[in-house]
């Protein structure tokens, strides 16, 4: 063995009984040779993989991949290891019955007392929950908590990006902003909750009637913010125009009652603001004023100029 040995510090029948103890480790462990072929696993990497050792012998760590690790981890990994240093870094594996979990792993080479590598050593830990978690997480910051789609903050920080890629390289979008025309009529009518189920309704129209790269946000209570890629506004008023007469298909069936709406819409271009002066400020400011002009002159119309 290399360097760091404490075991030869016990006499051989304490060494066993050491051994034993080790192995019983919460974390999983593998060893394998020098081309990657496992000689030892833990039993908690039989375990938690739901191969058994037997299974698993003679065999490469590749039996649990998943095809969704990028690929230029694993390359990192093996010219770190071979390279004879220790490689750290997250995993997403496959187990025997076909699920996913996130392992965190540190792959050590070992080394023998000429300092040649002669095994690879994976000690690593299922970190699901945290992935789990961590996803839920960024998932409810950038969620509206009613409708489920995109907060304000998210959809704003889409539209810089969408900025910055037509000052780039010209990629036209549309922004549309959308508004229920006389909400406070709904809420006061038939209550909050059949105003928040209107929402809910009115948010799931919206989304199925974009694309899956567009981008729809909930602005504020009863407002809407639409980022549409790559087009102009020809095709954005289309899609608009869609969402009305859906909503005129089909009025929104609260307990028993039918609840009719209606909205106003202001939608500007990237194209129209130009590179120079495009900035996130005058792309909301212009969409905003033609929203207003949608409202002032009557309701339920779009306004692009
Ligand atoms: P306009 O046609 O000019 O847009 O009139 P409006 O009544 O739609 O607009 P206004 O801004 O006067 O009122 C919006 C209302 O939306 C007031 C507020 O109580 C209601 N609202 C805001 N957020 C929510 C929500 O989450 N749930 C419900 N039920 N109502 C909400
Ligand atoms: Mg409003
Ligand atoms: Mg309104």
């Amino acid at each position: 063995m290399g360097q760091n040995s404490n075991i030869d510090f016990f006499k051989d029948e304490e060494k066993l009984k050491l051994i034993a103890a080790i192995e019983q480790a919460a974390v999983t462990i593998i060893m394998t040779d020098i081309d990657g072929n496992i000689q030892y696993c833990n039993p908690a990497f039989e375990q938690i993989s739901g191969y058994s050792l037997k299974e698993v012998i003679g065999k490469n760590p590749r039996i649990l991949k998943s095809g969704l690790t990028p690929n230029n981890v694993f390359e990192d990994m093996w010219n770190t290891i071979t390279k004879g240093k220790d490689w750290k870094g997250d995993l997403i594996n496959k187990k025997k019955d076909g699920t996913i979990y996130y392992e965190e792993a540190r792959i050590t080479p070992i080394t023998d007392s000429d300092g040649k590598i002669v095994n690879f050593l994976g000690v690593k830990q299922d970190v699901s929950r945290r992935k789990y978690l961590e996803e839920k997480l960024k998932q409810t910051s950038i969620r509206d908590s009613l409708t489920n789609i995109y907060n304000r903050g998210y959809a704003f920080e889409r539209l810089g990006q969408s900025i910055e890629l037509f000052k780039k390289k010209e990629e036209n979008f549309s922004l549309a902003l959308v508004d229920i025309d006389f909400f406070k009529n709904i809420n006061d009518t038939y209550g909050h909750q059949a105003g928040d189920f209107v929402l809910k309704e009115f948010a799931e129209i919206l989304a199925s009637s974009i694309r899956t790269y567009d981008v729809l946000g909930r602005y504020g209570g009863e407002e809407f913010i639409l980022i549409l890629q790559g087009i102009g506004k020809s095709y954005s008023v289309k899609v608009i125009k869609r969402v009305s007469e859906r909503i005129k298909e089909s009025l929104f069936n609260y307990e028993d009652k039918k609840i009719e709406i209606t909205f106003s819409c202001g939608i500007v271009d990237a194209s129209e603001i130009g590179k120079e002066t495009i900035s996130l400020q005058n792309m909301i400011y212009e969409a905003d004023r033609r929203l207003y002009e949608a409202k002032n002159t009557g309701r339920n119309k779009i306004i692009v100029d």
